[in-house]
């Protein structure tokens, strides 16, 4: 398939400070890639360069097969075929929705009838009904945001990038909004770059997750691979593996490892080099139990709490480790039994030494 954006090996300092180490990427048309990390790992960074807003130090930006930044040359974001759909949806406040959404058109002096036809289209596909009148202050947030969709899509470019589009959103239309959104972009075979610090909005989007930590690519694959086979410890602890604790590797067979966490073993999915390592897996793939399982650790309940619908309960290792597991029915305080956990489903990572 086509490639219409290469990153090549790009690294980008502030002062002395490099916040982008070598990030190299592709993305085909009709893709939906989604950069998810932690704030600070630089994500905007990225977005900015692709757009043409900040220079490199070494590397490449191609777009549509054209080096568009080099640490040499910069084609300014108005020379570039693509649009960006920011956190703030950035309106023209005295302009209706119409004439923001036709702005582009306009400037570009298109026909008046195919600005008709294309602005159709766009209120058809965005249920924008009765709102062209309207001016930005006069619209919801989910209004705006599809006014912010239309204003880039109408200028069909070969790549939108989207800077967190949803987080001025509430929880409720942030979720419907993600939904209609992939939906869109796949309908009209859109090439979508999009940046978001949230997981679910990733997962609901993407075709492939590039996972940013600290200026680098730690894992790029499909929603599905880096939420069952996260790469590093910092991915699992992103996409929801919230318990941690520490095990020493005895044995390893193909991409599983035996590991001892104080006198027992457990299999787990491998991606540690050493012996140290630290086993990574989420509240939710424990099954506690009173009898000891195939694939088990003890465990001492510290405190269980009523979420509605299930509990989640504090408990400690043999090992006295904190690790958190859910139930379905209420176990006293200080109960002993065991945590049943898929070994495909905890996942083995060096320690990091200090
Ligand atoms: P993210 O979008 O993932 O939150 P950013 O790309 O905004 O991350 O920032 C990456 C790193 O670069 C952070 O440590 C941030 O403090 C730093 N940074 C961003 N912009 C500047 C700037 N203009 N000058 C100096 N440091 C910056």
């Amino acid at each position: 398939m086509e490639t219409i954006l290469e990153l090549r090996d790009i690294h980008k300092s502030y002062e002395n400070k490099e916040v982008l180490k070598g990030v190299s990427l592709e993305v085909k048309k009709g893709e939906i890639i989604s950069v998810l990390g932690p704030s600070g790992c630089g994500k905007s960074t990225m977005l900015n360069i692709i757009a043409g807003i900040l220079n490199i130090n070494e590397g490449k930006v191609i777009l549509n097969g054209e080096e568009v930044t080099t640490s040499k040359k910069i084609t300014p974001i108005e020379k570039r075929d693509l649009n960006m759909v920011f956190q703030d949806f950035a309106l023209w406040p005295h302009m209706s929705a119409k004439d923001n959404i036709l702005y582009g058109l306009k400037l570009k002096k298109s026909d008046s009838k195919v600005m008709e036809e294309k602005l159709n289209k766009m209120v058809n596909l965005l249920h924008l009904n009765g709102l062209m009148e309207q001016y930005p202050s006069e619209l919801s947030g989910g209004q705006q945001q599809r006014v912010a969709i239309a204003r880039a899509l109408i200028m069909s470019p070969s790549i939108i990038l989207l800077d967190e589009p949803l987080c001025n959103l509430d929880v409720q239309l942030r979720i419907e909004m993600r939904t209609e959104m992939a939906q869109i972009f796949k309908e009209l075979q859109t090439t979508v770059f999009h940046v978001t610090h949230d997981p679910s909005e990733a997962f609901a989007m993407a075709d492939r997750i590039v996972v940013m930590n600290q200026g680098k690519i730690d894992q790029i694959a499909t929603p599905q691979e880096c939420y069952q086979r996260p790469a590093t410890a910092v991915v699992a602890g992103l996409l929801g593996a919230g318990n941690h604790i520490n095990a020493k590797k005895v044995n390893l067979k193909d991409d599983r490892a035996l590991v001892q966490v104080g006198n027992d073993s457990i299999n787990c999915l491998n991606f540690s080099n050493s012996d140290d390592v630290v086993l990574y897996f989420r509240a939710e793939d424990c099954k506690f139990s009173e009898e000891k399982g195939a694939n088990s650790i003890p465990v001492e309940v510290i405190m269980p709490t009523f979420e509605g619908g299930t509990y989640r309960v504090k408990a400690k290792t043999a090992t006295n480790e904190e690790i958190t597991f859910l139930h379905d029915h209420n176990i006293l305080k200080n109960s002993k039994g065991y945590l049943n956990i898929s070994s495909d489903k905890i996942y083995a990572y060096d320690q990091v030494k200090n």
